[in-house]
């Protein structure tokens, strides 16, 4: 049984030496432990910081060590009464595909009839970011006009439908044409701008005649520097990621049109956030999402990659837009 560790801290894009797969033995669960098996591993755009050595809210990965993220699994032995042999988890978790843990660290998982990896995705960490994201700072209202980027990933293709509901026009920015054909045909955008096919801003003024109240940033880079100067008074910019600056090399800086103006101009109010800043109301968002889940109106995609040594390619994925929805990696069957 295999493990992924960080193999060497990249500059720039990860490549196949950041990575390395190890053997490893799984000890047997000893009293109060539980032995899982991996089902579901998560790949996510956060993890590229941590496989750099710097300052951040999140500690670094370290050399030699276990990549760890999201993972649902299974139990396969109990030793502990909290838990029985076939209940399904999430935790996050060391990438592995047999791991013993302390069933305080992970958490039992209602699969409500759906795929057990929906608590990766619209039901765990990145439905959660879009709903505190959009619903908490964004505070879209009706008829306004929200732009989203990265809006047809994991945190963006729920956002968008967030406001959907609360009755605003929604623009989602993609990089492909089928995504803009399933956010605007699948999740109820009004509009999409393909950011490939060049002069974002021009795109955006033609799909946002009314200016931009909410833009929810997961991209950063150009295409936040197309947003500035079509903010409307009092906008509100969740700031939730800047995935085209996550893999610039060491000395690179990512310096666009200068955003201070813009925000001035338009009495803006520009916030980041960590999903983690949530944690106390994670129990009211988290009936929210299952409710639109179960009932059918909040749709999400999922990309799955079969295999637990598809986990890089499925990480490096996320950079060049390969998923629809959120990215994960089928490890093993229940
Ligand atoms: P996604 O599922 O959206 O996957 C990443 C997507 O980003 C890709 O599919 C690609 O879509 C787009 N992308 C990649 N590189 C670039 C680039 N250089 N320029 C423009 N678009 C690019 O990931 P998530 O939904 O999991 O995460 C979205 C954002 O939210 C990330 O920035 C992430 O770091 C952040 N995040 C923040 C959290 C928080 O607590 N603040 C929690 C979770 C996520 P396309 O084909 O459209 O280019």
């Amino acid at each position: 049984q295999e493990q992924l560790i960080l193999h060497e801290r990249p500059n720039g894009l990860p490549d196949e030496n950041t990575f390395q797969f190890k053997e490893v033995e799984v000890g047997e669960a000893n009293e109060g432990q539980v032995l899982l098996k991996t089902l579901y591993v998560s790949v996510d755009p956060y993890m590229r910081g941590r496989m750099s050595d710097r300052d951040s809210y999140i500690e670094p990965f370290q050399v030699g060590e276990p990549l760890a993220g999201g993972v649902v699994a299974q139990v396969v032995e109990s030793k502990t009464d909290q838990l029985e042999k076939g209940d399904i988890v999430r935790g996050n978790l060391p990438f592995q595909e047999y791991l013993v843990v302390q069933p305080d660290s992970v958490s039992k998982v209602d699969t409500n009839g759906l795929n057990p990896s929906v608590a990766l995705g619209a039901l765990g960490m990145p439905g959660l970011t879009a709903y505190f994201g959009m619903m908490h700072i964004g505070e879209p209202k009706k008829d306004e006009t929200v732009v989203v980027s990265g809006a047809a990933g994991a945190v963006g293709q729920i956002a968008g439908q967030l406001a959907k509901k609360a009755g605003a026009r929604v623009v989602g920015i993609v990089g492909s044409e089928k995504k803009a054909a399933y956010i605007t045909g699948e999740l109820g955008y009004d509009a999409a701008v393909e950011y490939k096919k060049g002069d974002v801003q021009q795109q955006l003024k033609e799909a946002c005649p009314n200016g931009i109240d909410v833009y929810y940033e997961n991209v950063g880079g150009e295409i936040g520097d197309a947003v500035w100067p079509l903010l409307n008074d009092f906008a509100r910019i969740p700031v939730c990621g800047a995935i085209s600056s996550y893999n610039l090399k060491e000395g690179e800086q990512d310096i666009g049109l200068r955003i201070q103006p813009f925000l001035i101009k338009s009495h803006a109010k520009m916030q980041g956030f960590i999903v983690g800043d949530f944690a106390d109301q994670f129990g009211e968002a988290y009936k929210f999402l299952a409710e639109g889940v179960s009932n059918g109106e909040l749709k999400f995609e999922e990309t799955i990659k079969e295999g637990f040594k598809t986990i890089p390619d499925a990480f490096l994925g996320l950079f060049t837009g390969e998923n629809i929805g959120k990215q994960l990696v089928k490890v093993a069957d229940e």
